[in-house]
């Protein structure tokens, strides 16, 4: 295998271009600059672009996983007074309604079945109901499902309800336009499509957002977005970053933005996933893709009675090099998914087919 080391079809940390990797083998530089806040200005440019943000929209860059930026939008958008919704498809729609409990905001959750969106009848029992937030994984990556945001954005718009997007692994990934939708605040992180190693994670709030992050007063510090918003405003953040990933977020962004921006981004991620998928059929491998919502970035599958799809993901790792993404709780032995994001090519699936196919022959599937 060439010098990637490893074949990493998981869905985050994944692997990075060449040019990615050249920063992180570079010397860290001190901060408090012109040079960083300038590129602290394209990151937020670029990233309002690709997220079709709003030109008022404001980015915060925030040094921790994708989890710090869901508490920190929970804590900075909603109050105890407000009540909200939430989707509790999986372990990330989950960890939403655990933070809703934590922080004692009131709230309802809807739990679709294993393999499913929410359809609009599900939504309409809620319609005139009171509610003032809407929380979703719009990409519930546990599960590889992807919620229909036109019609979560449609019911927020007809109840005047604030809708927060969890869009990490959907980011350049899937079509969206937060304007459009009326999504408030859009969070991601740079572990997923950016491709980035992990670190930070990036909220983008609409003007709307804005006004109710300054009208809030969290108990917290390192997650108080005021204090972050008002750094921002000169290209710097409030703590030290992770200095970095920034600079690899940058070079990445610049590189989407070079090979045509997030559309061709988002063509090329979903055309890996579609290749995947025909290949799975063309070579008839006895697997069951388990959603039927699917999103670009991840396929999940079970195979067939009596296979453990944690065995596939041990022998997959430790007898040919290829990192799928294997599946917790009660899930480890049915489900395992192959992720799309990263810099991957066709052959690197060519390359799992083979594998898969050899693992048949050896009467492991
Ligand atoms: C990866 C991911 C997260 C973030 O998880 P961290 O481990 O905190 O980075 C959150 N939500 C979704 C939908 C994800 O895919």
């Amino acid at each position: 295998m060439d010098k990637r080391q490893m074949l990493n079809f998981t869905v985050g940390p994944v692997m990075s271009s060449e040019a990615v990797r050249e920063i992180g083998a570079e010397q860290v530089p001190y901060f408090r600059t012109a040079e960083f806040s300038a590129l602290m200005f394209e990151n937020e440019r670029l990233v309002k672009e690709f997220a079709r943000a709003d030109e008022d929209a404001r980015v915060c860059f925030m040094t921790g996983s994708g989890t710090a930026s869901m508490e920190a939008a929970v804590i900075n958008i909603f109050t105890t007074r407000d009540k909200v919704l939430v989707i509790d498809g999986g372990s990330f729609g989950h960890r939403f309604v655990e933070m809703l409990e934590i922080y004692e905001i009131p709230h309802s959750v809807i739990k679709p079945a294993f393999g499913h969106g929410v359809t609009e009848a599900q939504l309409a029992e809620y319609d005139g109901k009171g509610y003032t937030g809407f929380l979703v994984n719009i990409d519930e990556t546990s599960v590889g499902v992807l919620y229909d945001i036109r019609l979560i954005s449609d019911f927020c718009k007809r109840n005047g309800i604030f809708l927060v997007v969890d869009s990490i692994s959907s980011f350049l990934c899937d079509p969206f336009d937060m304007k459009d939708l009326d999504v408030q605040v859009m969070i991601t992180g740079s572990q997923k499509a950016l491709a980035c190693p992990p670190g930070i994670s990036i909220i983008v709030l609409s003007p709307a957002a804005v006004q109710k992050v300054y009208s809030n007063k969290p108990k917290t510090m390192y997650l108080d977005l005021k204090l972050a918003l008002k750094n921002g405003e000169r290209g710097q953040t409030p703590f030290t970053p992770a200095v970095g990933t920034l600079r690899q977020i940058h070079r990445r962004l610049k590189e989407i933005e070079a090979a045509g921006g997030v559309e061709t981004e988002i063509a090329r991620i979903g055309g890996l996933a579609k290749y995947f998928r025909e290949k799975l059929r063309e070579f008839d491998l006895p697997f069951t893709i388990v959603s039927n919502s699917r999103p670009n970035a991840v396929t999940p599958i079970s195979p067939r009675e009596g296979v453990s799809a944690n065995q596939i993901f041990l022998t997959l790792k430790d007898e040919y090099g290829i990192w799928v993404c294997p599946n917790g709780g009660d899930l480890k032995d049915k489900v395992f998914r192959v992720g799309h994001i990263g810099a991957l090519e066709e052959k690197d699936y060519d390359t799992l087919i083979r594998a898969l196919l050899d693992m048949r022959d050896r009467g492991l599937l």
